[in-house]
């Protein structure tokens, strides 16, 4: 009865999905391989659903929160339950949870913009950060910190890994906020554990103990146990089209941290002296709650499509990082395909197997905020959501292609194949 339903299964990857049986082959010895990690994984999970669950109870969720509010968006008890959630979830005092924040890299500005002041100065602990925060630190004439005369200084890294030595050196009387990221983002650098995040906000606090210490969580959320407050941070954002929207939250952000820097983030997302009790939250109330109840079960989703990922690959001959069974402290996976064409082909076998516009092909383009040509392939239900199977890239050396998402393990798997199969059709 099992070997049908997997010959049947291997039929639909053939005939469907034109894939190579001996690919076939290869990924179900990976997903034996993989079951030890993702019992662990499992685990995860299940604390944090609990986590979950219980912030939910506490805050007295109740079907009347799960409607609309409008125009000013004032008396939304929706709105405000949702808050209440996220503080309690990230052990923060306060959060600000908005369908208005409209990405990650919206977030971290509010908290960058919302919190520093002209004169103070910016210091970067873990080398340059994402990609699309250039502009919001360096760019001209676009209200940036560059034109508020906010100083930007950055401790590069040391074998990917944050250098103590620089940062104490670029620490000064003026430096006001540092700034931490969890996940590598479009970079092979590894990711921080939230361990590494405590020892490092630790000996930041030993260099000067009022410093805003800042983390850009995005991808972060509930790969592990704790987050970032817990180990000492004072403010944190991430994105709910990542790991926090669970795939359901159809747009927004998040702050969390100290009450008076997320009021401050607040006053710069709509306007002084608003404070948090407005912003209509529309229709996105019970999304943004239902996600975050999914949010736990579909990260891990994602992650045990990254460790498929990242084995399946190395088998493949590719370098990969992390490897399958290095500790995750996000949901990326870079794999070095080497080349351009191959890069473009892996995105083209990915978008293939999406769930919406599988018809269409990725091409790159100049996105804005990145510096290079972008390929993004996902088909994806949330445009641009990458808790969804996508894969990005820079067309840049070493044509690294990031992996991320997945809201079911069997799709990442059949993504991933179709991947391969892309690369091989076109040699
Ligand atoms: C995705 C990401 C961002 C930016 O988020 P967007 O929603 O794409 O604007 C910032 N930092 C990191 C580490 C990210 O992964």
């Amino acid at each position: 009865m099992e070997e049908e339903l997997y010959n049947n299964i291997d039929k639909i990857a053939m005939e469907y999905y034109s894939i190579n049986p001996k690919i076939i082959k290869i990924s179900k010895i990976v997903t034996e391989e993989i079951q030890p990690i993702i019992r662990d994984i499992e685990n995860i999970v299940e604390f944090n659903q609990l986590k979950v669950l219980e912030a939910m109870k506490r805050s007295f969720l109740s079907d009347y929160h799960l409607s609309d509010s409008t125009g000013y968006g004032y008396n939304d008890t929706g709105r405000e339950t949702i808050d209440e959630i996220y503080k309690t979830i990230f052990r923060a005092e306060d959060a600000l949870v908005r369908p208005q924040i409209i990405s990650g890299t919206h977030a971290i500005t509010l908290c960058l913009l919302g919190v520093l002041r002209p004169g103070d100065e910016l210091l970067s602990a873990t080398g340059t950060p994402y990609d699309t925060l250039k502009d919001v630190i360096h760019g001209d004439n676009c209200g940036s910190l560059k034109d508020f005369n906010i100083k930007y200084r950055e401790a590069d890294l040391i074998d990917g890994k944050p250098n103590y030595k620089a940062i104490k050196e670029n620490i000064n009387n003026n430096t006001k906020m540092i700034f931490i990221q969890r996940s590598r983002g479009y970079s092979l650098r590894p990711s921080l554990s939230t361990v590494e995040i405590k020892q490092l906000i630790e000996y930041i606090k030993s260099l000067k103990h009022d410093v805003i210490c800042f983390v850009d969580n995005c991808y972060g959320e509930f790969v592990d146990t704790n987050e970032p407050i817990e180990v000492g941070a004072d403010l944190c954002a991430g994105s709910l089209i990542k790991n926090p929207g669970g795939g359901i939250a159809p747009t927004g952000g998040y702050v969390v941290g100290k009450s008076e820097l997320v009021k401050l983030c607040s006053d710069r997302l709509t306007a002084p002296g608003l404070d948090k009790n407005c912003g209509p939250s529309m229709s996105s109330n019970r999304l943004i709650a239902q996600g975050t109840f999914y949010a736990p079960l579909i990260v891990g989703e994602a992650l045990k499509g990254a460790i498929f990922t990242s084995r399946i690959m190395e088998k493949m001959g590719f370098e990969v990082n992390p490897k399958y069974n290095e500790k995750r402290n996000d949901i990326v996976t870079a794999v070095m395909l080497g080349n351009k064409d191959a890069l473009i082909n892996f995105c083209k076998g990915i978008q293939k197997v999406g769930p919406v516009d599988s018809h269409v092909l990725p091409e790159p383009w100049a996105m804005p905020g990145y510096d290079h040509k972008v390929i993004m392939a996902g088909g994806s239900f949330i445009q641009g959501s990458s808790i969804e199977l996508s894969a990005d890239a820079p067309l840049r050396e070493p044509y690294a292609v990031y992996i991320q998402g997945g809201l079911n393990l069997s799709h990442v798997k059949l993504g991933i194949m179709s991947g391969l199969q892309a690369m091989i059709d076109s040699k």
